[in-house]
């Protein structure tokens, strides 16, 4: 039999291409302000008409072409953006597929016209089908101007696809509305059909929101901001009382590129739980910037899905870093407390040194004077690195929201004295770290505000869960080697849990020599885990996992640190010495979130004189 194989002719390669590039007008608009960024231009301006389907221009003030790269550019596979596979994975620029301006030219009359700054003269180019028309030598100003004519002029089927008008040109909206939000600092227009739909000039990000979406916007907007070592957010999110009953403006950035992410948009709209009214919407402006060797672009051809090398990671931090944003916001006061500490993320500890932590502390804060914000704000913060952090207590009254009429300054403490100079070096705060321990379960202390009641195995349970956190995230947990190796017995199913957590449980300090069918041996444990708890741990450990059966490796991290936070901390009807409570108090009020156990429980409360006084009457 003769054969039969035969390579396709390029003009019909680049139709099959354009099939998956261009689904209408909007792809256009997207691919040509793509390009126009890529090309470094401060000004694009984007005319259209009939929605796009009669004529899409960009005209940018870039860096242009030269005569070769006009005709270049609408070759398939030909781009400027990469050399190799390897630069996928360091890409700075929209595009790199090199197939848009050839698919586009497949299907409509195109007409590009470009100059670099140092020529005289630019370049015309007319193209239909993929068959060019004219090139040819025009003046015209630096930069690059593309016209989009006719679009799927020879494919009737996909011209008689397309919707009706304001469908489409709600398409091309929306497509300009995400490239002009991932970049305030270049200037964008938009035309349709003769009369001016945006001018965007160059601002800041809250700026064009509100140019974008209405002045209305602005009070709306909650800033998120969020630096760690695996990524950095930041943007905004609107107010739980705007959210609509549409998906309305919920933009998700990733490196400057708008990306569709289910799974991200979860994590987003979880953090507004309890906030909205069910089947309403939130909005969200967010950018996250990571390393761009974390993504792959490359996975779709209208580049707007996106693979990440740990997206379980990004859902915590992305969660986490707009609950916060809320909370702090006091959108929702309670949120401090209620704060789902499980996905609060360990990653910022970065290379904090965990005994040295730094409190923020402001000595002139009253938890019960009415107006605690503006005191906040008129009076410096002191830093202060300490382990006696109890002034921090101030911290934590504030996020009880505790608040009454009673004027701190009437209160007489016999260290009333010292609280001038309590915050200077020779932190004279002796007199107020008098602890009692109640029935060998509470630590009771007196602060400046009235008393203080520590539940001291909550307390522990939380301080040993961010160390743990701490270790599984910086991966540094400190061991020590056992004098004999421990040899422990479990089931097959039991040894399957444990292998799965193996990794995990060495970075919190624990060296496994040998693991079999049935044994683990283990040769160092965690220096914070005495070694006839280890089998305890483990157990309780294996079976934590199999009642809560993480799905998630973050959850199986926090379930780790929670399980052994659980099992060791001390317990109720353990007596303390005074050093062991002081000690306590001051690591607890060195947590991030020393309000809650890790499984959400209080673990301090506080009365007010005031409060004590009422009791009196
Ligand atoms: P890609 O953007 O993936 O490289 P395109 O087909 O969109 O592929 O564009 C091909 C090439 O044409 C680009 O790599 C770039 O060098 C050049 N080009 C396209 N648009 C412009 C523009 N507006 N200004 C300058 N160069 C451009
Ligand atoms: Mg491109």
């Amino acid at each position: 039999m003769a054969d039969i194989i035969q390579l396709l002719p390029d003009h019909v390669a680049n139709q099959i291409a354009a099939g998956e590039v261009v689904q209408r007008p909007a792809s256009v608009v997207k691919e040509l302000l793509e390009n126009a960024i890529d090309a470094d231009a401060s000004i694009i301006k984007l005319i259209i008409k009939d929605a796009g389907k009669t004529l899409v221009q960009v005209i940018d003030n870039g860096k242009g072409m030269s005569t070769t790269d006009a005709r270049l550019s609408f070759e398939r596979h030909a781009t400027s953006k990469i050399r190799t596979a390897d630069d996928l994975f360091h890409l700075n620029t929209k595009g790199f597929r090199g197939e848009a301006l050839a698919s586009i030219a497949a299907i409509a009359h195109v007409e590009l016209k470009t100059k670099q700054e140092q020529d005289e003269v630019g370049n015309s180019i007319v193209i239909e089908g993929s068959t060019i028309v004219s090139q040819e030598v025009v003046v015209t100003p630096k930069g690059t101007s593309i016209s989009v004519k006719n679009l799927f002029y020879n494919i009737p089927a996909r011209r008689n696809f397309l919707k009706s008008n304001t469908v489409e040109l709600r398409h091309v909206f929306d497509e300009f509305h995400r490239v002009a939000l991932a970049h305030p600092s270049i200037s964008f227009a938009l035309y349709n059909n003769g009369s001016e739909s945006f001018n965007l000039p160059i601002s800041n990000y809250r700026q064009r929101i509100v140019n974008i979406f209405g002045n209305k916007t602005n009070e709306k907007l909650v800033p998120v901001e969020e630096e760690t070592e695996v990524l950095n957010i930041s943007g905004f999110v609107g107010k739980p009382e705007y959210a609509k009953k549409t998906r309305g403006e919920q933009y998700f950035f990733v490196n400057d590129r708008f990306i569709k992410s289910p799974y991200l948009n979860h994590a987003i709209c979880s953090a507004f739980e309890g906030l909205l009214k069910s089947g309403n919407h939130p909005s969200y402006f967010l950018n996250l910037t990571v390393d761009p060797q974390t993504i792959d672009i490359n996975i779709h051809p209208t580049k707007t899905e996106i693979k990440f090398d740990d997206e379980h990671t990004l859902y915590a931090l992305l969660r986490s870093a707009v609950k916060h944003s809320l909370g702090q916001f006091n959108i929702a006061p309670v949120l401090d407390f209620e704060r789902d500490a499980n996905l609060d993320t360990p990653y910022n500890f970065g290379n904090k040194e965990s005994n040295t932590p730094v409190i923020e502390v402001d000595r002139s804060y009253n938890p019960f004077k009415e107006n605690n914000y503006t005191a906040v704000k008129q009076t410096p913060t002191f830093k202060k690195q300490s382990t006696s952090n109890w002034d921090s207590l101030y911290v934590g009254l504030e996020s009880k929201g505790t608040k009454t009429d009673h004027d701190f300054s009437e209160v007489h403490f016999e260290s009333e004295e010292t609280t001038i100079s309590a915050f200077g070096d020779d932190n004279k705060i002796e007199q107020t770290k008098t602890t009692y321990q109640l029935h060998n379960k509470y630590i009771v202390s007196t602060i400046k505000s009235g008393m203080l009641v520590i539940d001291q195995h909550r307390a522990h349970q939380r301080i040993l869960y961010e160390d743990f956190l701490k270790n599984l995230t910086i991966k540094e947990g400190v061991s020590q080697q056992l004098l004999f190796p421990l040899e422990l017995h479990f089931s097959s199913q039991e040894i399957q849990i444990i292998n799965q957590l193996k990794e995990d449980l060495e970075h919190t300090g624990f060296v496994f020599s040998n693991v079999t069918n049935e044994t683990i041996e283990i040769t160092g444990v965690p220096v914070t885990v005495p070694e006839s708890e280890v089998s305890i741990i483990l157990e309780q450990l294996i079976s934590d996992v199999e009642n809560e059966v993480p799905d998630t490796h973050f959850s199986a991290t926090d379930l780790l640190a929670k399980s052994m936070s659980k099992s060791l901390a001390i317990k109720a009807g353990q007596s303390l010495q005074k050093d062991e409570q002081e000690h306590l108090v001051n690591k607890l009020f060195a947590c991030k979130e020393p309000n809650v156990s890790p499984t959400n429980r209080t673990t301090f409360i506080t009365m007010s004189v005031d409060e004590l006084d009422k009791k009196f009457i």
